[in-house]
């Protein structure tokens, strides 16, 4: 199963990299080029081994069960790799969003052995998938097609619910016993593939037809039990169990009517008995009280819509005509749409006359100091940015809003006081890419070179290129004063960093 999609792939990614995710963040070109030039060789060799490979050692325990320790690791590994070669989206709103509507999910769910992270793919196909370690993938087309907040729900449910139920870990044994070849390997490709469809679906396709199909797309029963289990989530957390058939309602008619059916219903197999069962339990459930979409899945859907999809434009400016006739919530989320949407045509003052009002009437809203921060930023009124952010209630503690001031920091200027802000940052949010690409920014506009390539290292790091990030530190480390406290630092960092890529090379292993 060589699937040399990573070729084909590279210039896709390329562009998507060069494309600002969240406004002003730009990835340096040099970076770009040094990221994806690494990638090549980071993510082939799990891809390329797969078929021929024993299993590795993945030290199980003798009841052959992985240990949670062993799926946390693993799921950092998919993770790291996930971030090299699948185009995330690393914007702070969308990301604090899904994080806040699955922690309530998982709040609601039994079994938690992991905690949880939730991702977004760019991708205009509908799909989800959970892997090892508790993390969480959709994809953006997710919020086009969810019509309300518990349809998104009721999928992030089910997808918490194949985690909770450990239906990977256990088929990962059963593959275990009955066939010889490296699950890990394997899954990896397979994760892959499903991130980037538009060139790996093709041979995960493939793939699904052959023997390996057990692995990754569930049994029938996983699935009814992801939505059995995936339902009780969903009502215990205040969301409308209808939601869950409805949505797959519309998966059905989707296949029923498309050339292709949904990505979804090839790894999340979708018979007439599981539409069926999951309506017939839903229907014995109570419902809540009308529940109404928030306002802030509306902004996300809103953001998603304009600033993540070129395919869907037609979609963006339907819903924001329709929600400018709707409840206040809707009329406010189209307002939203309308400035973002200003914004991404670069007509700022139209942008900012279209803001302004409602950032008035609620002035602590992050989405509205978010986009105005970038408005301005694009006019060059760093200044006008900081102010605002400075005395905007509640900045303090949003990391979003954290990151808007640092990012108005570096534009204007104020190296220093992004570098100040960025340590902090970074400290408490050591896995987002975001603060670590401002800190190098921040630190080169210093001159302060060893920081600098060390911030670029975490994020290497980050999307899996172990070797290249110790190298940067070394580089950092050699830099630095002998002896100095700095140098003791990047050298630990150092150790860590072969540590990690010591336990994953069990999982590459040829
Ligand atoms: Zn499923």
């Amino acid at each position: 199963m060589v699937f040399n999609w990573l070729g084909a792939e590279r210039p896709r990614i390329t562009a998507l990299a060069g494309k600002t995710f969240l406004r002003g963040f730009r990835v340096k070109k040099t970076l770009t080029a040094l990221l994806f030039g690494a990638m090549l060789g980071g993510i082939a060799a799990p891809v390329v081994a797969d078929m021929q490979d024993q299993l590795p050692d993945m030290g199980t325990t003798a009841g052959g069960t992985l240990s949670i320790n062993q799926e946390i690791a693993m799921g950092d590994f998919y993770l790291r790799q996930m971030r090299g070669g699948a185009p995330l989206i690393d914007d702070p709103l969308l990301v604090q969003y899904i994080n806040q509507l699955g922690q309530r999910l998982v709040k609601s769910a039994n079994s938690v052995r992991t905690p949880f992270h939730f991702f977004i793919i760019r991708n205009d196909e509908l799909n989800a998938f959970a892997f090892f370690g508790g993390n969480v993938v959709i994809h953006s087309a997710l919020f086009r097609y969810a019509e309300n907040e518990s349809e998104l729900a009721s999928v992030l449910a089910h997808e918490i619910s194949h985690v909770t139920q450990r239906h990977l870990a256990r088929a990962m044994e059963s593959q275990q016993r009955s066939v010889p070849l490296t699950w890990v390997g394997a899954l990896g490709s397979i994760l892959l593939a499903m991130a980037n469809p538009q060139v790996g679906m093709a041979a995960l396709s493939g793939t699904l037809a052959g023997a390996q199909q057990g692995i990754i797309s569930f049994t029938q029963s996983n699935e009814q039990e992801a939505d059995r289990i995936g339902l009780q989530v969903l009502q215990r957390a205040g969301f409308d169990p209808q939601a869950m058939p409805n949505f797959m309602q519309k998966l059905a008619d989707q296949s029923r009517y498309a050339t292709k059916p949904p990505e979804m219903l090839l790894t999340h197999p979708l018979p007439e008995s599981r539409l069926a069962d999951a309506r017939n339990r839903a229907n014995q459930m109570m419902r809540p009280a009308p529940t109404q979409s928030s306002q802030d899945f509306l902004f996300a859907k809103m953001r998603a819509l304009t600033m993540y999809s070129t395919a869907y434009k037609a979609t963006a400016d339907e819903t924001i005509d329709n929600w400018l006739k709707g409840n206040v919530r809707e009329q406010l989320a189209a307002q939203y749409g309308k400035a973002v949407r200003a914004y991404e045509e670069k007509k700022y003052d139209d942008a900012h006359a279209v803001l302004q009002p409602v950032l008035d009437k609620t002035p602590d809203s992050p989405w509205f100091l978010d986009l105005m921060t970038d408005i301005d930023l694009a006019q060059n009124k760093a200044a006008q940015a900081i102010a605002r952010l400075q005395k905007a209630p509640g900045a303090q503690n949003n990391p979003v809003l954290q990151l808007n001031l640092a990012n108005a920091y570096v534009t204007g200027g104020q190296a220093a006081a992004a570098s100040r802000l960025l340590y902090r940052y970074s400290y408490a949010n050591p896995g987002d890419p975001n603060g670590w690409s401002l800190l190098a920014q921040a630190s080169a506009a210093q001159g302060m070179r060893a920081e600098e390539l060390a911030a670029r290292g975490e994020e290497l790091a980050l999307s899996g290129k172990l070797d290249q990030a110790i190298g940067l530190f070394s580089n950092a480390s050699s830099q630095s004063k002998l002896g100095s406290l700095e140098q003791a630092r990047y050298d630990a960092r150092i150790d860590q960093l072969r540590q990690l890529q010591q336990r994953f090379r069990q999982f590459e292993k040829s």
